[in-house]
C-alpha cells in the first residue's frame, strides 16, 4: 500500500484509513467524488460491508459511503483492492479530505449549463496525489454545480463553483463559506472560465496550506478551517493573494438577483434525461441505509437495465440513470420488490436521523429506530402530496443535517421513555421555531400526524409548502391550530 504515513484512529472525521470508534464498533467512510460508483466499486463496497456487524451500507449527507460496526481495521489487502478500483486515495494521508460534491444529475440534467464530471474527476486526481495537502483540515470541501435543476449550490462546502451563463459564455462563480458550520457558501464576486477552475482551486489550497502550517506552529492541535483564514485576513486580501498566484486574471461581478427556489427532493421518482429516450430514477433509501443484500441487488439492477452506474446524492438517496425509457416500469417494479420507494412524497423520502444511541454515546434517544417508526406510521395513516423534511437529532450538535428542516425533533436526556422537543419551520436558528412542547415517543407519531393533517387542511393553496405555512403563523397560533395540548406536556 502506497502510504508511509503513521495514522491513528480518530474520534472525528472518519476515513477509510482512519476509522472512528463508535458505540457499535469501527466506522469507515469512503469518499465518492461526484457520488458516482461503477459496478466493480459497488461490489467492493458490498464486500467491505460483509465484514461489518451492522449489515448496512449507508449514504451520507456528503454522498459518501459509510460502513458501521466493523470489529477490526480494514485489512491491507482490502485497502489495496479499494485503491485498485478507485475507492481509496493513492496517498492515505489525504484520503480523509472531504468528498468532492457535484450534482447527482451532472451530465444528464436537461437544465445543466456544463457537465462537471470531468472537472470533479480531475480535481480529485490532483487533490489525492498532493501529499502536502494532508496538512489541511479534513473538512476542506469543494463543490461543482453545473447549473443543474438538481442543484448542490446551497450544500455546506468551503468552496462552491457555480456555473452561470454570461453573454453566451459559461463561467463559474466562486462561492466561499464565510459563515458558520452548515451555512451555504457566499458569492464573492469572482468569475472564472471552467478551464481555469482547477488552477484556481489549487492556488486556494496552497495558500490555505501555508496558512495552516503557520497556525499549527502556534496552536499545535487545531487545524484551521478555510473560513478561519477568511475571517483572519478578510475576503478581499485573500482574493488578492489568490489572483497573484494565477497565470490569468479573473472577472469581478456582483451576484445576479437570486430567484432560484431549490427543491431538494425533486430528483426522486422518474425523470427524462437530456439524452433523448433515456430516464433516470431517484430511489428513496430510508435513513440513507440499504441492507447489504439490497445494495447488491440494486447494483445488479443498474448493470442489467442501464450502464451499471449508481449515483449517490447528498440527500442520502441514489439515482439509477440511463434507463431506456420503455424499461422504466420494469425497473420501478423491481425496486419496489426490494422494499424501496421511488416517490418524493413517500414519508420515508425526507426523514433524516443522526446515528443515535446505537452509534453515538452523546445521543439522548434512539433516533434511527424512532425515525423509522414515525415514517412507517405516517405511511400507514397519511398521504403526502409534497415532501416534508423531518429531522431527528440525538443532541444539539445536529450531525445529520446542518440546515433547518420542516420539522425538527431534538432528543432530550431524561429518565424513562425517549422524549423529543418539537421545532417547526425556520427562524434562522439551527432547529427552527420551538413549539415549546416536549413529547414522549409514544405520543410523537400521533402528534406529527396531527401537525401534518392540520397543514394539509389549512394551507392557503395546494402549493403552499409546510415551511411557508408554519412561518406565516405565530407560535401561539400554531399551538392552537395543531391542537396538541391534550396529547403532550
Ligand atoms: S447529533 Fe449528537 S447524538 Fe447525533 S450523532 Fe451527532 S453528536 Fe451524536
Amino acid at each position: 500500500m502506497s502510504s508511509n504515513v503513521a495514522l491513528s484512529k480518530s474520534a472525528i472525521c472518519p476515513g477509510l484509513f482512519v476509522p472512528s470508534i463508535a458505540q457499535d464498533g469501527l466506522l469507515v467512510r469512503l469518499r465518492i467524488p461526484g457520488g458516482l460508483l461503477n459496478v466493480a466499486q459497488c461490489e467492493a463496497i458490498a464486500a467491505l460491508a460483509d465484514d461489518a456487524d451492522s449489515g448496512f451500507v449507508e449514504v451520507t449527507n456528503r454522498a459518501n459511503i459509510q460502513i458501521r460496526g466493523l470489529q477490526a481495521d480494514v485489512s491491507i489487502e482490502a485497502l489495496e483492492h479499494l485503491q485498485a478500483v478507485g475507492l481509496a486515495s493513492p496517498i492515505a494521508a489525504v484520503d480523509a479530505l472531504r468528498n468532492i460534491m457535484g450534482s447527482p444529475t451532472a451530465g444528464i440534467d436537461r437544465q445543466q449549463l456544463l457537465d462537471t464530471r470531468p472537472l470533479i474527476a480531475a480535481w480529485n486526481e490532483y487533490l489525492t496525489t498532493r501529499p502536502d495537502f494532508a496538512v489541511l483540515s479534513p473538512k476542506f470541501s469543494v463543490c461543482f454545480d453545473g447549473g443543474e435543476a438538481v442543484s448542490v449550490r446551497d450544500r455546506p462546502n468551503d468552496i462552491s463553483l457555480v456555473a452561470e451563463a454570461i453573454d453566451h459564455e459559461i463561467l463559474f462563480r466562486l462561492h466561499l463559506n464565510l459563515g458558520d458550520r452548515g451555512d451555504a457558501p457566499c458569492d464573492v464576486g469572482v468569475l472564472v472560465k471552467p478551464q481555469e477552475s482547477l488552477p484556481l482551486l489549487s492556488a486556494i489550497a496552497e495558500i490555505y496550506c501555508d496558512y495552516t502550517e503557520q497556525v499549527l506552529k502556534i496552536e499545535k492541535q487545531r487545524k484551521p478551517r478555510l473560513r478561519d483564514l477568511l475571517h483572519d485576513w478578510g475576503v478581499e486580501l485573500f482574493l488578492q493573494q489568490v489572483v497573484d498566484r494565477l497565470p490569468f486574471s479573473w472577472q469581478r461581478s456582483e451576484s445576479p438577483a437570486n430567484t432560484l427556489l431549490l427543491n431538494h427532493y425533486q430528483h426522486l421518482g422518474v425523470h427524462s434525461q437530456r439524452q433523448a429516450g433515456f430516464s433516470y430514477m431517484g430511489v428513496v433509501l430510508p435513513l440513507g441505509r440499504l441492507e447489504t443484500q439490497q445494495w447488491r441487488e440494486l447494483t445488479t439492477l443498474a448493470a442489467r437495465y442501464s450502464n451499471g452506474i449508481l449515483r449517490l446524492t447528498p440527500w442520502q438517496n441514489l439515482l439509477l440513470t440511463d434507463i431506456p425509457t420503455p424499461k422504466v416500469a420494469a425497473v420501478q417494479a423491481e425496486i419496489e420488490q426490494l422494499g424501496l420507494y421511488v416517490s418524493a412524497t413517500h414519508p420515508h423520502s425526507a426523514i433524516v436521523a443522526c446515528s443515535g444511541l446505537s452509534g453515538c454515546k452523546a445521543s439522548a434517544t434512539d433516533t434511527q429506530e424512532n425515525a423509522l417508526t414515525l415514517a412507517n406510521h405516517l405511511a400507514e395513516h397519511l398521504t403526502l402530496d409534497r415532501s416534508i423534511n423531518i429531522h431527528f437529532s440525538g443532541c444539539e450538535k445536529s450531525c445529520a443535517q446542518h440546515h433547518t428542516s420542516d420539522i425538527a425533533l431534538l432528543g432530550i436526556a431524561q429518565e424513562g421513555e425517549a422524549t423529543y422537543q418539537i421545532y417547526v419551520g425556520d427562524d434562522g436558528s439551527k432547529f427552527g421555531r420551538s413549539l415549546d412542547k416536549t413529547c414522549t415517543f409514544t405520543q410523537l407519531p400521533t402528534v406529527i400526524e396531527q401537525i401534518i393533517r392540520t397543514y394539509q387542511a389549512k394551507r392557503f393553496h395546494p402549493n403552499e409548502t409546510f415551511r411557508a405555512f408554519v412561518n406565516r403563523h405565530e407560535i401561539a397560533e400554531l399551538k392552537q391550530l395543531f391542537n396538541i395540548a391534550q396529547v403532550v406536556s
